[in-house]
């Protein structure tokens, strides 16, 4: 008899955005004329640079003739973006090979996919609050996970610890939800750890572009040891705005190995099975960010985030409250009021003023009592949410 994934029926429903868009529906509904500040998005929302557009209209082109026209692209990724890639690390000094990068369509996709290199019996640990879909894709494999609470005292950035002994490791940096990010040092901590226990570190590097201050580290592999314990997951969405156009990449050093199999080669193997690669067109025009023109491009639109977000914490600043992240990151991670728990003041922050932010509690339960900021929104309607909230909370 058929036997569906029954490790589905251990999933919890994800009420986050789903509660969010109740309650904004009810809101619109009682005051129809009502602008929102949207500060909860983890979308962005300005438009693909000049270049990657240029590079992406005559990579439609060349599909048009039968001289330039491309068909399957290779599964591991195209040599032009490989090799594009793995320059732009050893022009940052970290020192990766074309082979040990892998094209994907973005660090979702590949976040799920990756698990397939483990066995069912590795435990994961995830460091909480979290990025939701570490968990889910966990119990959808029916893995054991080691819940690394994270909390205030830490700076939400928590350190290695007994019984945070598992297979395999998440670390997001800067973090999302927190926008937290980890120093060298720290980062060497959970790199020494990983190899003394053979544990693989599952490094999310989603956000890595928004990170200013030279002396924190934007890939693992800039730590000593990194190469035989981590696998580096990236994303252009953030970094490019490619959350529509979907490209992300991985690196898989050829120094990782376990029990005599080599995770390099075995990321090959799967990538040879189970996709065709991503479209020649977006690889054009992911090409493109790697450029000098598409990086100054690039760095321009992260401003644009890095100034609502510096909008945000000034007006915290003003409050006197407590956050982390911002400044390295796309999000600011609030203390609630006392008198509110995150949903509360997810409530209070729409009814009293329009603003949409995102509950901490929605990231584990150690979010309870924060609330996510995202600076992902639009200029005006974060300068608006500023006042608005120094206004509200200062009176309250
Ligand atoms: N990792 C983190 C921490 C994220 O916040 C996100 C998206 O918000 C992703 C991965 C997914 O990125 P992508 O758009 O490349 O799938």
């Amino acid at each position: 008899m058929l036997k569906p994934n029954t490790n589905y029926a251990s999933l919890k429903d994800s009420y986050l955005f789903y509660n969010i868009s109740q309650k904004i529906n009810s809101h619109l509904e009682k005051n129809p004329n009502a602008h929102l500040l949207r500060l909860g998005i983890g979308d962005v929302s300005m438009p693909l640079p000049a270049a990657v557009i240029k590079a992406l209209h005559q990579a439609v082109d060349d599909q048009a003739a039968k001289q330039t026209f491309h068909g399957y692209m290779h599964e591991c990724g195209a040599p032009f973006l490989r090799d594009i890639i793995a320059a732009h690390y050893q022009k940052r000094g970290v020192d990766i090979n074309a082979d040990e990068v892998f094209v994907s369509s973005g660090a979702s996709d590949e976040l799920g996919d990756i698990l397939d290199l483990f066995d069912k019996s590795d435990t994961a640990l995830i460091m909480e609050p979290a990025y939701p879909a570490y968990v889910d894709a966990n119990i959808m494999a029916g893995r054991k996970i080691i819940h690394l609470p994270a909390g205030k005292e830490n700076g939400f950035l928590p350190s290695p610890a007994k019984e945070a002994k598992a297979d395999i490791i998440y670390i997001c940096s800067p973090g999302n939800p927190t926008g937290a990010v980890f120093t060298r040092k720290q980062l060497k901590q959970w790199v020494d750890f990983a190899n003394e226990n053979g544990s693989v570190i599952l490094f999310d590097a989603a956000y890595e572009a928004f990170i200013e201050e030279k002396e924190l580290p934007r890939s693992i592999f800039e730590i000593e040891g990194a190469k035989t314990c981590a696998i580096e997951i990236c994303s252009l969405s953030k970094t490019a705005g490619f959350t529509g156009t979907r490209l992300g990449y991985t690196v898989i050093p050829k120094e990782l190995s376990c029990s005599g199999m080599n995770f390099n080669r075995m990321w090959v193997r799967n990538r040879t099975t189970k996709t065709n690669g991503v479209s020649y067109i977006i690889q054009k025009g992911a090409a493109a960010v790697f450029t000098d023109e598409g990086q100054a491009q690039i760095k321009e639109n992260i401003n644009v985030y890095k100034q609502n977000a510096k909008v945000l914490m000034q007006a915290l600043d003003k409050l006197g409250i407590w956050y982390c992240g911002g400044k390295n990151a796309p999000y600011v991670w609030m203390k609630v009021p006392d008198y509110f728990d995150s949903w509360s003041f997810f409530d209070y922050l729409l009814n009293e003023a329009g603003i949409v932010g995102t509950p901490g509690a929605g990231f584990g339960n150690c979010g309870e009592g924060y609330f996510r900021l995202s600076s992902f929104g639009s200029t005006e309607d974060t300068k608006t949410a500023a006042v608005q909230m120094v206004r509200l909370l200062k009176q309250s």
